[in-house]
Formats: structure tokens, C-alpha cells, sequence
């Protein structure tokens, strides 16, 4: 039973999280390093080129990358210190079991695989071989992402896998496969610096993609307007030319009016709506009645603001929409995301230098790592689990009959609800935190005592691991060969710098070995990282997402290689869409109707106050890696719930007041930290810690019905001070972020 083995404290005292700092005068050998590895930083979606230094198999520094065009050498704080990750005292050594009474202890990895393998057979014999399910991270690079999507229905032979880009870039996915048939950004980012206008909504770019913030400064400097959409003056709104404060849950009534005064005041491309597109009329019906009165009483922010928007997109010759999941992160994700691609269609600003559109994808490899089939609906080269086809084409490439591939399985937050009604009884897990990242985060926990057996691969023990019975030490991104794909589309290089420490395996070298045990050894045979990167090619060959054309030579000689890739000689495509050739089934871009719907959970006398949450510059998503950062702890060590002064004042709440804050599903006790950057309804709390500081104990499961993304963005909280001042932090500059 994947149960803590001994109380939590015993467990954190042995396996952090430990601050790691790095030594007063800098590791031995910083100056005269073995190596400098050009590689990538491994946290978010910009993966910015860096070049870690290496000393005796150990990482002890980095140094910028100049020439690696996309951050030109820049390095967000998370990007200067990842390298501490390395050398890490937390990290594990060896694999692990669970022992009741004593702890985790270290065991070898006969023992582990032995019981790892005996208790899937077991489980899968009993209940079937859905029962046994996996989960897996999109910091995995496209070959591990492949290699984990192969895993699960060769090996596992279970349809129930899914990923935590089901947390981050799903309902963009979605969006985009419904307007353009095809999922990815349209444009490399040089493209923002000529861009008239560019639109921002639900991104904080400087906290959460800062290297990004560099192309948007190009713009400004050239005299670009910069609209941001946020219910928070985030930074980048501060030195916005409008900042529309929109309130949590309403954001397809804004795009909605925008769209409507546009029709209105027809600031429409009608050669690019009659001749490529299809679905104006009935979009455009669906908005009809969204006038900018209507909008600003549904969104809370100023008519004038609205039109002014509308205006400045309206008249604009060039100009970018970028998005992040401030709009992704509801139960309308999905209508938030095509709202805005209307606002792009409907001015024909797209597949044209300096205009585009995109997702900024959150994490290190989201944009590689939804395209090659670690996804519960998905297959290879973005092909559709339940298209004959597809179907076919992939088993052919796996050796296996098309019977024997496991059809659509169940997303994220759907197994842990399939666990909870004693569907699934067995879990393997790898590079995935569900416990702090999922929401609802005690009906998670609850779902975790429940299985029978839980392994879990990672290379520290995190918070749901603490319930594994088996841990496999895994491997770091600097510990193996690959590649990710940038939020851009670009294909680049993760270089190996240093072999895994002690006795802990490469992630590849683990599933290999558990693929042998299960008896498909043939199907998983490969010399090295890039002979599966080879069959991923062909794999992908055909699909959307067509990396065919690329190689890891291709890669190095060029800086990255853009898909879609399709042959050899092909230069792979930075800018999309300049043929006018969309990958729908008619090859038009396709507007899509997206009425206003009210979001999963509203304000009422009980809880009437809107939650949002979201992230730090100093922290990454759960906080695995970051939260074991000397410096990025000392940054942000707590999270802090941003409230107005005017709603502080209401509850009588002063300065870091201790306040509880209830949700339907739970409650936390964070300090008040009151900022007049937030809108006077809404509150935030930054969602990468852990138990009682936990966001997530919050947030609602209520998932988008087509992308199955849950709704982080907007639930309801009631506010409770209680009357106690939380203890000063010991760094004075603690909140500078914020
Ligand atoms: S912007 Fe993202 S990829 Fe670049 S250094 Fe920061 S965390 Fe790393």
C-alpha cells in the first residue's frame, strides 16, 4: 500500500528538500573546468542555451552561450542557479523501498526491478492491464517522451498513461488543432521585434519565461504597443500601454467584444476570412450581443479600455498574440484559447513576417514532449490514438498487430478519480509531482494511499514519491543525450555533461531494463539516445508534428532545426502558415465560436472571493528542483497570498497577517502580502510548495471537457485573518519579485 512508510518529518530529514548553496569561493575546478557543455537549461519552455562546466564528472558551474540565438547568453535566476541541482545533496544514490517503520531504505536493483515487475504482473493478472497505470513529465526529452508512450502500450500494454503537460499546454493543444490543425506556435519569437502591436494574456512573461521579456522589449524600443491581459499588474503590465485587469473566469467575454467591435467598426482582413478561413458567420453570431457595456460589467475592467484595445489591434499592420495559462488553466480553456486565435483570423494577421500568434509553453520540454505520444489520447508525431490510420502506421513502426495497441486512455486528474473508485490499482510514475501539481491536492493524497503498488522513477524524493514503494533513481537532464523542442518549435540538443552518481541509472537505461523484465525485449532495443530519436523520426513521419527531415548532426550544425521537418533536405519551418495551407481537413484556418460560459465554481455568500494562482521567478512548477535552491528559496521562501489594500481593509487584514484560506475542498494558512497589483476581488497564491502551504489544497478538480485541463485559475475561497503576524523572513529582500 503506497503508504508514508514512517512520519513525513523523518522522511524530509533524510531527503530534504536541503538547501544547496554553492561553496563561498565556488566549486573546485570552476576556473579550470574539464569541459564546457553547450547544452539547455532545463526549466522552462524558452530552454535557454547555457553551457554547464564540468569537473571530474561533476557539475561546478556555468557560463552564458552568446551564440545561441534565442537568449543570446541571457539566463533568468532559475537558469543561473540549475547547475546546484547537480551535486546535490538530496540527490538519489540508489534505488529505494519502502520499508514501514523505518523509512526508505537503499536496496539493489535486482531487488527493485524484481518486485517492480512481479507486482505489475500481479496486478495486471487480477484486475487487468488498465489497472496498472503510468504518469510521466514533459522534462523528459523527446526521446524518453516517446520512449515512455511506447512503454506504456508495448510493454505495460495499458491505456491509462498521461502527463503533466495535462497541468500546462492542453488546452492550447486543443485550440489549436481545432483553428489550424496543427499544434504549435506560428512563429519563432525574432518575429515579435517588428511586430505594430503584441498582445500578452494570462502570461506573466517576465516572471515565469524572463529571457522572453528580452523580444517584447525589441518591440517597445521600435515603438510596438504592448497590451497585457491579467487580472495582476504583473511586471510586464507595468510598462504596458494598457493593462486590461480582467477578472478570473471571464476572459472569452473580453476576446468576445473585441471580435464584436471589430465586426462593428469592420477592422476585418476579408480577403483572408473569405479565402482561407471557414466559421466566420457563426462566430461572429455567437458575439453579437457583446457590447463593450456588456463586456465591462462581465469582466470588471473599463469599457474605454476594451475599445482602445480593439482599436490598437484593429489598425495595426503587424502584431503578435501570445497566451500562457492564465487563459489555459480553466474549465474554458479551450474557449479562452480559439477566442483569441478569432481576434487573429479575423485580421489576417498570421503566416506573415512579424505576425503570429502562440502559446508560450510552460515547461522545459511541453512543446516536444505533447507531440510524441506520452499523452492518454495520442500517438507519435501527434497522430490520434483513435484514428485507424494512425493506428496502424505507429504499430507497424513498433512491430506490434494493430489489436494489441491500447486505445484512448484516461488524462491526469481522471486517474487519480479511476484510483479513487478502485479502477486502477497500480501506479509508475516518472519526472511527476501529482501531489503538489494536481489540484484538489488531499483527494490526490488520498488516491495515493489507495494503490496497491507505486514505483516511481526521479532523481530526488518529492512529495509523492514519500509514497512510493519502490524509487528508482533516475536520472537529471544533464545525465543523458537528447532532445526537446522549445516553445518556439525548435528542435535542439540536450547534451550529456556528467554520468549518473552512485549506483542511480539513466532514465532511458531504467524503462529499457523494466521492458526486458516484461518480456519485450525486442521492441526496445537501441545502442543509444539517437537511435530512438531515429525511430521517433519515423515514427513522427506523416503526422502533424513531422521531425522526419531532422538529425542530431542537423541540430548542432544549424542551432535547432524547426518542425515541421518532413525530408532530408527540408530547412524546417520557423514561420508557418505563409502558404496559406492549414492542416485542417478543408485547409483553412478555422474560426471557432466561444461564447461566454461562467467558470466551473462562482462567489457566493460562503466564499466570496475569487482564488487565482500561479508562479514565482524564483520557483518552477512543483518545486522538485527549485525548492532545493539555496538562492531561489532565499528569493521567495513562503507562498504569500497577494490581496488589495481595499480588500484587506474590508477583513481588517494587516501586513503578512496570518490568514486562513477555504476553499470547498480545503484550507491553508498563508501570510498576507498586500499589493495594489491585484484586482480588489480576486486573491493569488504562487502554487509550488508543498501540505499545508500548498495552493493546490485549494483548487477545484472541475477539468475543460475537451483538453481535461483543471481549472487552477478561478475558484472560490472565503478569508479568515487570524490575528497573528507571520515571523519576519530572515532575507529582507525576500519579495522583490512580487
Ligand atoms: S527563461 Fe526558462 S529556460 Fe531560460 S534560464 Fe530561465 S528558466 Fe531557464
Amino acid at each position: 500500500m503506497a503508504k508514508l512508510p514512517v512520519a513525513e518529518e523523518n522522511i524530509v530529514k533524510h531527503f530534504g528538500p536541503t538547501l544547496n548553496y554553492a561553496p563561498k569561493d565556488g566549486y573546485v575546478g570552476r576556473d579550470e573546468p574539464d569541459e564546457a557543455v553547450k547544452t539547455h537549461c532545463c526549466f522552462c519552455g524558452m530552454q535557454c542555451g547555457i553551457q554547464l562546466l564540468v569537473k571530474e564528472n561533476k557539475v561546478v558551474g556555468f557560463e552564458p552561450w552568446m551564440e545561441f540565438p534565442f537568449n543570446e547568453g541571457r539566463l533568468c535566476p532559475k537558469g543561473v542557479q540549475r547547475y546546484l541541482q547537480n551535486n546535490h545533496p538530496d540527490r538519489l544514490l540508489s534505488p529505494l523501498k519502502s520499508v514501514p517503520g523505518q523509512g526508505f531504505v537503499p536496496t539493489s536493483w535486482d531487488d527493485a526491478m524484481d518486485k517492480t515487475v512481479s507486482e505489475i504482473k500481479r496486478i495486471q493478472e487480477k484486475y487487468g492491464n488498465d489497472a496498472f497505470s503510468m504518469l510521466s513529465g514533459v522534462s523528459l526529452t523527446n526521446e524518453k517522451s516517446y520512449l515512455v508512450g511506447k512503454f506504456a502500450r508495448v510493454a505495460l500494454k495499458t491505456k491509462n498513461l498521461d502527463y503533466n503537460g495535462r497541468l500546462c499546454m492542453v488546452s492550447a493543444g486543443a485550440g489549436n488543432k481545432k483553428a489550424f490543425g496543427l499544434d504549435r506556435a506560428s512563429n519563432n519569437y525574432s518575429d515579435l521585434e517588428y511586430a505594430e502591436v503584441i498582445i500578452v494574456a494570462g502570461a506573466n512573461i517576465s516572471e515565469t519565461f524572463p529571457t522572453l521579456t528580452h523580444w517584447i522589449w525589441k518591440a517597445r524600443d521600435r515603438g510596438a504597443k504592448i497590451i497585457v491581459i491579467d487580472p495582476r499588474m504583473i511586471p510586464l503590465a507595468r510598462t504596458a500601454d494598457i493593462h486590461l485587469d480582467v477578472r478570473p473566469g471571464t476572459d472569452s467575454a473580453l476576446y468576445g467584444a473585441m471580435l464584436k467591435y471589430l465586426v462593428d467598426h469592420d477592422m476585418l482582413d476579408h480577403d483572408f476570412i473569405d479565402n482561407y478561413t471557414s466559421g466566420f458567420q457563426e462566430t461572429i453570431d455567437a458575439v453579437k450581443d457583446y457590447t463593450l457595456e456588456w463586456a465591462e460589467e462581465v469582466t470588471g475592467i473599463d469599457k474605454n479600455k476594451i475599445r482602445e484595445a480593439a482599436e490598437l489591434w484593429g489598425k495595426a499592420k503587424t502584431s503578435f498574440l501570445l497566451h500562457a495559462r492564465g487563459i489555459e488553466h480553466h474549465s474554458k480553456g479551450v474557449d479562452n484559447v480559439v477566442g483569441c486565435i478569432n481576434l487573429v483570423l479575423a485580421t489576417g494577421r498570421i503566416g506573415k513576417p512579424y505576425c503570429g500568434y502562440g502559446t508560450i509553453t510552460g515547461q522545459g520540454n511541453g512543446q516536444g514532449g505533447r507531440e510524441h505520444g506520452h499523452k492518454c489520447d495520442q500517438l507519435p508525431g501527434n497522430r490520434d490514438i483513435e484514428n485507424p490510420e494512425h493506428r496502424k502506421y505507429i504499430s507497424d513502426v513498433w512491430g506490434i498487430n494493430e489489436k494489441d495497441l491500447p486505445g484512448k486512455g484516461l488524462s491526469a486528474y481522471e486517474i487519480i478519480e479511476a484510483i479513487h473508485r478502485g479502477e486502477i490499482k497500480g501506479l509508475i510514475s516518472i519526472c511527476f509531482n501529482p501531489l503538489v501539481s494536481l489540484p484538489n491536492s488531499n483527494y490526490v493524497r488520498e488516491a495515493l494511499e489507495k494503490l496497491e503498488y507505486y514505483v516511481c522513477i526521479d532523481f530526488f524524493l518529492n512529495e509523492t514519491a514519500r509514497h512510493a514503494d519502490i524509487v528508482l533513481a533516475g536520472s537529471l537532464q544533464e545525465e543523458e543525450e537528447g532532445t526537446t523542442t522549445s516553445a518556439e518549435g525548435r528542435v535542439i540538443r540536450i547534451r550529456q555533461a556528467v554520468t549518473p552518481p552512485g549506483m542511480a541509472r539513466t532514465d532511458t537505461s531504467i524503462i529499457l531494463e523494466l521492458a526486458k523484465r516484461l518480456g519485450v525485449k525486442d521492441k526496445f532495443t537501441y545502442e543509444n539516445s539517437e537511435a530512438i530519436f531515429n525511430e521517433l523520426r519515423v515514427a513522427s513521419k506523416g503526422g502533424t508534428a513531422d521531425y522526419y527531415g531532422i538529425t542530431y548532426k542537423r541540430i548542432e550544425d544549424e542551432m535547432g532545426v524547426f518542425w515541421p521537418c518532413p525530408e532530408i533536405g527540408h530547412p524546417g519551418t520557423p514561420r508557418l502558415w505563409e502558404d496559406r495551407k492549414f492542416k485542417t481537413p478543408d485547409g483553412k484556418a478555422h474560426f471557432n465560436a466561444a461564447p461566454y460560459k461562467l467558470p466551473g465554481e462562482v462567489t457566493d455568500a460562503d466564499y466570496p472571493v475569487i482564488l487565482t494562482t500561479g508562479r514565482v521567478v524564483s520557483q518552477y512548477l512543483s518545486g522538485t528542483q527549485t525548492r532545493r535552491i539555496g538562492k531561489l528559496v532565499d528569493q521567495y521562501p513562503e507562498p504569500l497570498l497577494e490581496i488589495h489594500p481595499k480588500l484587506a481593509q474590508q477583513y481588517g487584514i494587516k501586513q503578512r497577517e496570518l490568514i486562513k484560506v477555504s476553499t470547498r475542498r480545503g484550507e491553508g494558512i498563508f501570510p498576507a502580502n498586500i499589493v495594489e497589483t491585484i484586482r480588489e476581488d480576486t486573491v493569488f497564491i504562487p502554487y509550488h510548495w508543498s501540505g499545508k502551504k500548498s495552493a493546490n489544497q485549494l483548487t477545484p478538480g472541475t477539468l475543460d471537457p475537451i483538453s481535461k485541463i483543471p481549472e487552477f485559475k478561478v475558484c472560490a475561497c472565503h478569508l479568515e485573518p487570524l490575528k497573528e503576524i507571520a515571523a519576519p523572513s530572515k532575507e529582507s529582500t525576500a519579495y522583490a519579485s512580487v
